[in-house]
């Protein structure tokens, strides 16, 4: 028997879900989220933050090797204590968790632990893990169940040290070697992270080129400097199955040279995610809307279903927990009553190697295709000098303007880049050109100084270097 009914109820608790939950409490409704696994989601418990807790250590222990430099000298080498660090990683999302928790409460959202099974009359069963059920009803229902590692259906994927984005923060200790299979954000990611913890990396990646949507010279960049690293990076190189040889992994690959292999500790499976649909069964048989895998949706975040949104990884998109947490708002405000689009024009892209890329808008390949008039031009830390106060020169800002002075796209790699790209976002969002960034005093001496430096070199005239060698020394 139906016991309670809520405004608006929403089915998974990750960033596009408790954001939307929070959006819809704060508009005056009376709000029920069900959470099968984790408060947080994907993006708190196996994602986003524990990722960036890892590389933080991880990129201190590499930062170590030239404390020298700094006059920072070592007693003796340093040692990497695998325990200790998920242990701090352990801190930092419980800390994160708890904090969801603590804002569902003080939003006065109920939260309901368990497997929320939605019908079409917006009907949510939840199951409980002891067995018990409960059943709510609501007006309206908001699908934010995420996503799931996808396994990629060949021999050995499930055998022992075989390891996915989902399993792979808790290890006793460094691996030896590991084969990353997947050369995508998170692939390279972790590859980053485990070889500054000590691990022989090699990356195999299907494609051409790993990080595919990024700018091909940053792309180009990172990969050179990855290599100088130690990590292997193999491309055009399909994985056929994984089998076990002498104790190690043996991952069996087809190039275009004919069959290799590549031996390691360990296997890192990072080759996409996939939509996770668990408790949408009903819907499905209801006719709820899918394109190849996700769930349909128009620009309200509503599927064909009224009343029912959807948003986050469930929907194609771009994968990221910030435009879930948007799409989540949208969802929530229209839900509420009000009437709003998502967009997805400005959407920042951060990646967290060291050095880190970040970028928004399109591409310099995209933009010689389709705005053959644009000026493309790059800054390169060197010449900024915070920069060179914190040893970190490696890398440059690229920006493409448009004729009117717009920007176009903006691509920094280098320290800080995943903050810094917000005042491209901003300016793109709010339709700024670049003569408004170049009238913007910055501060001194700071990294952001970069980005109006690249705008001025766009203008053809940068102060702190040059302008005909702006674009060389970038490179
Ligand atoms: C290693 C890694 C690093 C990442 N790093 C970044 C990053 O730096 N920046 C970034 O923007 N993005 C990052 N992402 C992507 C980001 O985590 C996702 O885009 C984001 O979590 C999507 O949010 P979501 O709310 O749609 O889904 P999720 O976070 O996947 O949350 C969905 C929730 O729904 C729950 N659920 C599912 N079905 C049900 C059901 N039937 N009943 C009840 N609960 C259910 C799940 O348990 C889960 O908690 C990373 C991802 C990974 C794997």
């Amino acid at each position: 028997m139906t016991s309670t009914h809520y405004d608006v109820a929403i089915i998974g608790a990750g960033p596009g879900g408790y954001v939307s939950a929070i959006s819809a409490a704060q508009r005056g409704a009376k709000v029920a989220i069900v959470e099968k696994q984790y408060m947080g989601g994907t993006c708190l418990n196996v994602g986003c933050i524990p990722s960036k807790a890892m590389l933080h250590i991880a990129e201190t222990l590499h930062n170590l090797e030239s404390a020298a430099d700094l006059g920072i000298m070592l007693q003796q080498s340093p040692v990497f204590n695998m325990p200790r660090a998920v242990a701090f990683k352990d801190k930092v999302v419980k800390r994160m968790t708890g904090g969801v928790s603590t804002l569902m409460k003080g939003n006065n959202v109920d939260v309901f632990d368990g497997i929320g099974t939605v019908d079409a009359s917006k009907t949510v069963s939840v199951q409980k893990s002891d067995g018990s059920s409960s059943e709510f009803t609501a007006d309206k229902i908001i699908l934010a169940t995420g996503s799931v590692p996808f396994i990629p259906p060949m021999p050995g994927v499930d055998g022992d040290h075989v390891m996915n984005s989902d399993t792979c923060w808790n290890l006793p200790k460094t691996p030896e070697s590991l084969v990353c299979v997947g050369g995508g954000v998170i692939g390279i990611e972790l590859a980053c992270m485990f070889n500054a913890l000590g691990t022989k990396v090699t990356i195999l990646e299907m494609l051409p080129d790993v990080l595919a949507p990024v700018d091909a010279e940053v792309r180009k960049l990172l990969v050179r400097i990855l290599g100088k690293r130690g990590i292997t990076i193999v491309t055009n190189a399909k994985v056929e199955g994984i089998e076990d040889e002498g104790g190690q992994k043996k991952v069996n690959v087809s190039t275009e040279q004919g069959a290799v292999s590549y031996n390691a500790e360990y296997v890192l499976l990072a080759v996409s995610r996939r939509a996770n649909t668990t408790g949408l069964e009903k819907l499905f048989e209801f006719g709820l809307d899918t394109d190849r895998g996700r769930v349909r949706v128009n620009e309200h975040m509503e599927t064909n279903l009224p009343g029912i949104y959807a948003i986050g990884d469930l929907v194609h998109g771009a994968g990221l927990a910030h435009v879930a947490s948007t799409e989540g708002e949208v969802a929530a405000v229209n839900a509420t009553g009000q009437n709003v689009k998502m967009s997805y024009d400005v959407i920042p892209n951060p990646i967290y190697t060291f050095p880190e890329i970040a970028f928004v808008g399109i591409t310099e390949a995209v933009a010689r295709e389709k705005y053959p008039e644009a000026r493309i031009e790059r800054f390169p830390w060197t010449a900024i000098g915070k920069a060179v106060a914190i040893g970190e020169t490696e890398g440059f800002t690229k920006v493409i303007i448009g004729k009117y002075g717009e920007i176009l796209g903006a691509h920094i790699i280098g320290p800080d880049a995943t903050n810094l790209i917000t005042e491209y976002s901003l300016a793109m969002r709010g339709e700024l050109t670049v003569d408004e960034i170049a009238d913007t005093i910055h501060p001194h001496p700071t990294l952001s100084e970069g980005l109006r430096e690249a705008i001025l070199a766009a203008e053809g005239h940068p102060i702190h270097i040059p302008p005909k060698q702006a674009a060389r020394a970038a490179r």
